[in-house]
């Protein structure tokens, strides 16, 4: 009874097929530059893999080369026919206020998905595009969503509320949501089940091309460095992060387009905007040890940042029980986790270099530290294939 998970991006679609109970992995790739001048379709199934260039003007057209592809690449291929695949899980970035936790797909869902568009422009339609071809061409499979943002459902009004009039929250939902939510879930749950500790105290760290923190009290998420859209918060890769808004009305009323600060903040700030290089840590990182200024000190900015959070964190978490690292940077750049936990020893923060240097998920605290030191990569794919088999139990008992 296999599951299928399908992530659309703003010109891709990632997928993986899981194997009965979301167990195993039988399959999984992307179709890439969809919309573009030469769409790339990489595919992995029984221990071969696949590339293509193919003709995809759109998500239906691309969720249809997929369903193909799993039915017809590899010997043997992991499924014989469509009709195999009993359910799809599909991430959904924007669940505003609505959705707490993974629901069935239904008319009224995408509805409701649909109407959260004015608040992830970039993302909800791409998802909604995925939903629809997947009940077009798998109509026998139960469609289920996954949000990114229905882990932050537990944050408390003091950490989800901004302090700005009344009526822009009621009015215009302007209040935290929260994202990368499905990480920091798989993160928390994982990092219980490490710890042998079923509702832990955690700070977990998501730090990849976009990047966010999350406080975790009792297995609960009570706080997160993202807000109304992932703009605020950490040092990304092409984001800014947190500033002062007033930067905007100054920028503004000097005379720069509104579409230029916007552009400004999120696809020319961050590590690109401060190294003037790159949007990629690890070619930023590179140049920083050749000796570039301006790339040590998008660096340090970015370290610095993270820092600033795990502080106010470890404060809502106390005691801390773990801290966890993931995501590109978080998982692979030891440099970065030593910038970040340096100077930490009197907080209980304790790194074995050692380990830290190490690879793949690995305790990189010292025995002598107070607080777990995780890294931990990230498996957003496998808790959506999860519940949605969840889901699917659910409707057959
Ligand atoms: P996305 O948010 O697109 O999923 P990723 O989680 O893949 O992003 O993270 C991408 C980031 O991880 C890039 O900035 C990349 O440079 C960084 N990264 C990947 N591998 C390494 C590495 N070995 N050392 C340092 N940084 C790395």
């Amino acid at each position: 009874m296999p599951v299928l998970v399908i992530n659309c991006g703003s010109s891709s679609i990632k997928y993986k097929l899981y194997g009965p109970g979301a167990e195993n992995l039988l399959a999984g790739g992307i179709i890439d530059g969809i919309g573009g001048e030469q769409p790339r379709h990489l595919h992995a199934a029984s221990d071969q893999e696949f590339e293509a260039e193919i003709e995809v003007r759109d998500y239906r057209q691309g969720v249809a080369a997929i369903i193909k592809a799993l039915a017809g690449w590899g010997s043997p291929p992991p499924i014989g026919d469509p009709s195999e695949i009993v359910g799809v899980g599909h991430r959904v970035v924007h669940g505003g206020d609505r959705f707490s936790e993974s629901v069935v797909i239904d008319s009224a869902v995408i509805e409701e998905v649909e109407s959260l568009g004015a608040l992830a422009p970039l993302h909800n339609p791409a998802n909604l595009a995925g939903i629809r071809a997947a009940r077009e061409h798998l109509p026998g499979a139960l469609g289920v969503a996954v949000f990114d943002t229905a882990f932050f459902s537990t944050l408390p009004p003091h950490a989800y509320r901004y302090a700005v009039p009344e009526r822009w929250w009621r009015d215009f939902g302007v209040r935290r949501y929260g994202f990368h939510g499905i990480s920091h879930r798989y993160l928390a749950e994982r990092a219980a089940r490490l710890l042998e500790n079923p509702r832990p105290n955690l700070v977990t760290l998501h730090l990849g091309a976009g990047a966010s923190a999350c406080a975790i009290r009792d297995g609960k998420a009570v706080d997160t460095s993202m807000g109304m859209t992932p703009l605020e918060g950490l040092v990304m890769g092409t984001r800014s992060g947190d500033i002062d808004p007033a930067v905007v009305f100054h920028l503004l009323e000097t005379g720069l387009p509104a579409s230029e600060v916007r552009r400004g903040l999120q696809m020319e700030g961050g590590l690109l905007g401060l190294s003037g290089i790159s949007s990629d840590f690890r070619r930023v990182a590179d140049r920083a040890r050749a000796g570039d200024r301006a790339a040590a000190l998008a660096v340090e900015t970015f370290a610095h940042r993270v820092r600033r959070y795990l502080g106010a964190f470890l404060v809502q978490v106390a005691p801390c029980d773990g801290v966890v690292f993931s995501g590109g940077i978080g998982e692979n750049s030891d440099e970065a986790r030593h910038l970040i936990l340096s100077g930490l020893e009197t907080l209980g923060l304790v790194v074995d270099p050692a380990r830290n240097c190490g690879e793949g998920e690995r305790r990189i605290s010292a025995d002598t530290g107070s607080v777990d030191i995780w890294v931990i990569p990230t498996d957003e794919e496998s808790l959506i294939a999860r519940d949605t088999s969840r889901l699917l139990n659910d409707r057959v008992s």
